[in-house]
């Protein structure tokens, strides 16, 4: 199966804001793929819906064949979700946000605390592992939110303007996690405001544009067009 796919998917919100109108779009395993779109295009929206955050009007939503109407929660398991805004307890340390997010998912205890550790590392954040949350700088944060969202094993991960605001050294080392990641088999999704990050990463390139999509693409075709 594919790791999305999304037919014609549709949201009203209340108060009659029709955010999307028809969405249809498919994403390879394995693939890279940016979604990219004006303020307003619908691309929270979307991602609200992947991740069973908001509920859908009508249409279907498949991640690797799992619909989310009839198999929710293992379509659920399939995805990490790194919001954009930081939504962290503050006063838990790196350590409890990331095993309680495995527990969540029903990760065993000890795997959890395995994967802490590989994870943390990889991220650098190892040795701030007892730190409070809300003692690390903006780019920790960002960082552990990247760490939360894998704790249990997603093979589909959705990011949400994951290095907005971030300065262009930890930019790069995100996203040469984010590639690793990818390398090893890790589906990745992500919303940008920066075409160039977009073009560093992504190999295919959907765009929405009022509640539609507008252009699916690869990078290259796109900038050929340039
Ligand atoms: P983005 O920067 O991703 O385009 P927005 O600024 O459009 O995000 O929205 C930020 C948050 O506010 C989102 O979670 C979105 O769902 C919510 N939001 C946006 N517009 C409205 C609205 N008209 N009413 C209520 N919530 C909204
Ligand atoms: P994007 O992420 O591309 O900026 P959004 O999905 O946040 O777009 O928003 C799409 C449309 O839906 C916008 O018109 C926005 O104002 C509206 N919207 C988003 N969230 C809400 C909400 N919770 N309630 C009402 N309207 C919303």
């Amino acid at each position: 199966p594919q790791a999305l796919e999304i037919t014609s998917l549709r949201k009203t919100y209340k108060g009659g804001v029709e955010a999307l109108k028809g969405l249809t779009l498919t994403v390879q395993k394995g693939d890279f793929y940016a979604l990219l779109g004006p303020n307003g295009a619908g691309k929270s929206t979307t991602i609200g819906i992947i991740t069973s955050l908001v509920n859908k009007s009508a249409g279907h939503v498949r991640i690797f064949g799992y619909d989310l109407d009839s198999h929710l929660e293992l379509a659920k398991s399939q995805v990490g979700l790194v919001p954009q805004e930081f939504n962290f307890n503050q006063f838990e340390t790196v350590l409890q946000i990331v095993v309680q997010q495995a527990g969540y998912y029903g990760v065993k205890s000890n795997i959890a605390h395995e994967r802490a550790k590989i994870h943390l590392t990889r991220l650098g954040l190892w040795e701030k592992r007892n730190q409070r949350s809300r003692d690390l700088s903006g780019g920790m944060k960002r960082r552990l939110m990247i760490a939360r969202a894998l704790m249990h094993n997603p093979q589909l991960l959705i990011l949400d303007e994951p290095t907005a605001g971030v300065d262009i050294e930890l930019r790069r080392s995100m996203w040469e996690f984010l590639r690793e990641l990818n390398e090893q088999g890790v589906t990745i999704i992500l919303t940008t405001h920066y075409l160039e990050e977009a073009e560093m990463l992504c190999r295919h390139i959907g765009i929405i544009d009022r509640g539609l999509l507008v252009e699916n693409t690869t990078m290259r075709a796109l900038l050929s067009k340039l």
